[in-house]
């Protein structure tokens, strides 16, 4: 055996193991070159890509996830210096999002003359929470101890997003276009002009760009992949006829101020228009969030956001209990700090918009609904009729009662 496994180490000097591992949401990767054509090699560079799937090409990560010294290289791949952590061991940790499924990549000297490592290597993220999860959905019978002591996830009815792995067809042009968009006449949406001098688009979005907030075409594609991705399978979750405009977005990557909402906004939905300033990394997490607002409006504010949150939440999980769990959690935590004084379905004032506070509360109501009580159907009879009562059956009141009950039974 250990003859046979020195043989096939002899056997192809170009390979240079790496070994993947997930911690929390990192990945470390460690790499031991003695024995290899790196052997020799002072400094190494870790070269990866995000989202490959056979036959198809892979992605640059977003630069948010990018160690430092990493740089851009062509096909859509970056090279991160890695770390030497001993003779002949390098380590490098590379931070994750939920867009990233899996990871392909390999290991070169900039400083090795000789033959490169031929071999590259592909990690799939099956993140720790999906194995529990997939088992749950499977009708139990009897009871076994495992089943009986999991969280209470997955009752309802989720947005599955996470299958969605297929990549859309995006294309790039360059676009001069500007942007000053006025909203009732008095107050603006965008209060300074804003110049585009990019366009891409897939199947149902466009987004406008500035070359100068990305690194290339390449990282905007493959974000309005994600998107077009969260779009596809909020057709699914809600029904094609749901969606009923096709977006147009327009990413700025620096804090825009909106008179309407009072404040910094990162994303903004108004008629077949979605704009995004984030001032740091470009987020699909708000675009999904954004996007959920071209399904037909709900009859009001705090069902709207907390539809758009919960999608925001939840979108790229197997299993979204945990951070369902913090959700409620910090719903609990406001509600003690300050009672709700009407009900949360009924209110309805401009106010609403602009605090962080309103939409944390509309968000647990409506994972509530859909996960706790299952009502998935019933939110989107509501959404269709406008009428609570005959789609519920309760009111408003004895919903958001049985809501706060759950609340107080979490402390
Ligand atoms: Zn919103």
């Amino acid at each position: 055996m250990l003859w046979l496994s020195a043989l096939l180490a002899l056997a192809s000097p170009e390979d240079v193991p790496v070994q993947a591992e997930l911690r929390g949401s990192a990945v470390v990767f460690r790499c031991e070159t003695a024995g290899t054509v790196l052997k020799d090699a002072e400094d190494l560079v870790l070269v990866w890509s995000i989202n490959g799937s056979a036959g198809r090409r892979s992605w640059a990560p977003p630069e948010s996830l990018w160690p430092p010294g990493t740089a851009r290289r062509p096909q859509g791949k970056v090279a991160s210096p890695m770390r030497k952590a001993g003779p002949g061991l390098f380590q490098l940790e590379v931070p994750t999002d939920p867009t990233v499924l899996s990871v392909h990549y390999r290991v070169e000297s900039p400083s090795w003359k000789g033959p490169r490592s031929r071999r590259s290597y592909v990690l799939t993220l099956a993140r720790a929470e999906a194995a529990p999860a997939a088992q749950a959905e499977e009708p139990v019978q009897g009871s076994s101890p495992a089943a009986s002591t999991r969280p209470s996830a997955r009752k309802g009815r989720f947005p599955e997003c996470w299958r969605y792995k297929d990549k859309y067809s995006v294309r790039t042009a360059p676009e001069n276009s500007t942007l000053y968009e006025s909203w009732g006449g008095k107050e603006d949406v965008v209060t300074q002009p804003v110049t585009f001098d990019r366009k891409s688009w897939s199947d149902d979005i466009t987004l406008h760009w500035r070359s100068g907030d990305f690194g290339g075409s390449d990282e905007v594609e493959r974000v309005l992949a994600d998107s077009e991705n969260v779009f596809k399978c909020m057709k699914d979750y809600f029904g094609v006829s749901w969606m009923q405009r096709k977006p147009t977005a327009y990413y700025v990557k620096e804090d825009l101020y909106s008179e309407v909402s009072q404040r910094r906004w990162s994303g903004l939905a108004f008629g077949d228009k979605l704009y995004l300033a984030t001032g740091e990394a470009f987020s699909v997490s708000v675009m999904a969030h954004e996007l959920t607002h071209f399904l037909k409006l709900a009859p009001s504010p705090a069902l709207t956001e907390g539809l758009a949150k919960f999608i925001q939440l939840t979108w790229r999980r197997q299993d979204p209990s945990e951070v369902l769990d913090a959700l409620h959690s910090e719903a609990a935590r406001r509600l003690a700090a300050a009672p709700l004084k009407t009900s949360l379905v009924k209110l309805d004032q401009p106010s609403y918009y602009g605090t962080d506070r309103g939409y944390v509360l509309a968000a647990s109501l409506i994972a509530f609904l859909i996960v706790e009580e299952d009502r998935f159907n019933e939110l989107m009879s509501y959404i269709e009729n406008r009428d609570f009562r005959v789609s519920f059956g309760d009111t408003p009141e004895e919903v958001e009662e049985r809501w706060r009950e759950f609340l107080g039974r979490r402390k």
